[in-house]
């Protein structure tokens, strides 16, 4: 048994989307790109799934591209604007890897972010400004982060490229807001939008990136000529199908699932906040706002309003004076799956490079949780984090 809450890294495969894999793997297997019936039949699958997907998304059929998922499509948006249109890539320092690490290889413009975790507008006007004879080719700016949940205004972020980088494709990574916001409204001003299947119960290594008609971008991968030149390779039938099927899905149930979600993420988050001493759930308190041990300052109504732009599934909190691996250890033996958001690069641990940028020291970075809801995610997750959480963190301050 286990009390998964860490459905930001990964979410089990919807019932429905497993079912449509089967037969497409063992019996129906023709390659589309081929020309006879099974390869026609495996055809039809990707154009059903293409338009399932455009729908879900609020783009043309034309505009998707089927990658193996949300890495691929970072990747594509970021290298592909570069070499379509050489110039300058300007990214959030809160980005996913997928994205920060091509345009720092780069040698992008990252934008600093305010303690809340926001774009800071007035630095990314600075970083649009370009140079004189280099013009700025592609802004990356993600609609929810991956590890805070904080949801970025993209509307205003979209308004300052217009102005001040009219040539700069705008693209946003919508991984993790698939299942909680209304993404085909969201990103309808963004040239290019990333999202990944396996994050609202889809296979993994599978993804699509919408690139608007009129804004190509080179491809990564040549050869074969699939998704009309722009993607070679020979596609995932099964994968894009299931895909296609958990998109429909969660776009359908979102209206549920997200108050729903959000009601059991504010129980779990003001359970813990209430409760223990020196806890700052990011986002919602900013760094400079508490002293540790001072959770006097963890206002539940404040909190609460202020979740407001944070999407309903994350609940990421720092804890003074613990270790998130010793948490995690203690947790994973009571069941519970979380994850904590520091990386092990080089065999050092660093702080997570999100918690850095919004102002975290290094001590409360090293002591961060992120416990993530998913569609599947019942009362007993949230009760089994409740009573295990609070004595854990207590008996590691205890040992320290
Ligand atoms: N972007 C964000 C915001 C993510 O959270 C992730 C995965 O965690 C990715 C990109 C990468 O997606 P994938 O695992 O499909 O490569």
């Amino acid at each position: 048994m286990a009390f998964y809450l860490d459905n930001a890294a990964t979410t089990g495969i919807r019932p429905s989307a497993l079912e449509v894999m089967v037969p497409l793997l063992a019996e129906e297997f023709g390659n589309p790109s081929g020309a006879h019936r099974m390869a026609r039949a495996a055809n039809r699958v990707l154009d059903d799934a293409r338009e399932t997907m455009a729908a879900c998304l609020g783009a043309e059929p034309g505009e998707i591209i089927f990658t193996s998922g949300g890495t691929e499509s970072d990747n594509l948006a970021i290298q592909g604007s570069l070499t379509a249109r050489p110039g300058i890539a300007v990214c959030s320092a809160i980005e996913h890897h997928a994205v920060l690490d091509p345009v720092e290889h780069a040698g992008g413009r990252v934008v600093r972010v305010n303690e809340d975790g926001l774009v800071d507008l007035d630095h990314l006007a600075d970083c649009l400004a370009g140079s004189e004879d280099v013009p700025v080719s592609v802004v990356s700016i993600m609609l929810a982060n991956n590890e805070t949940g904080v949801i970025q205004p993209l509307d205003q972020i979209e308004r300052l490229v217009r102005k001040l980088a009219p040539e700069a494709l705008l693209h946003t990574d919508a991984v993790q807001a698939m299942c909680w916001l209304d993404v085909a409204e969201l990103t309808a001003r963004a040239d290019l939008v990333s999202v990944s299947a396996h994050k609202f119960g889809g296979p993994k290594g599978v993804g699509v990136m919408v690139a608007r008609s009129g804004k190509n971008v080179e491809p990564l991968f040549r050869g074969g000529g699939q998704e009309r030149g722009r993607r070679g390779g020979t596609h995932n039938v099964a994968g894009i199908a299931a895909m296609a099927v958990a998109a429909k899905e969660t776009v359908a149930e979102r209206a549920t699932q997200v108050p729903r979600v959000s009601e059991l993420r504010d129980r779990l988050a003001d359970g813990i906040v209430s409760t223990v001493e020196g806890v700052f759930e990011t986002g919602v308190t900013s760094p400079a706002e508490l002293q540790p041990s001072d959770s006097t300052k963890n206002d539940k109504a404040k909190n609460e309003a202020k979740r407001i732009n944070k999407i309903a599934n994350i609940c990421h909190l720092c804890f003074a004076d613990v270790e998130s691996e010793a948490l995690l250890f203690l947790l994973e033996k009571d069941d519970i799956m979380a994850s904590a958001a520091s990386s092990c690069s080089s065999g050092a641990i660093e702080p997570s490079h999100v918690l850095t940028a919004m102002g975290f020291d290094r001590q409360l970075a090293f002591g961060s949780l992120r416990l993530s809801l998913g569609y599947g995610t019942t009362e007993a997750d949230v009760e089994a984090a409740l009573n295990t959480i609070p004595p854990a963190v207590q008996r590691l301050r205890e040992r320290a």
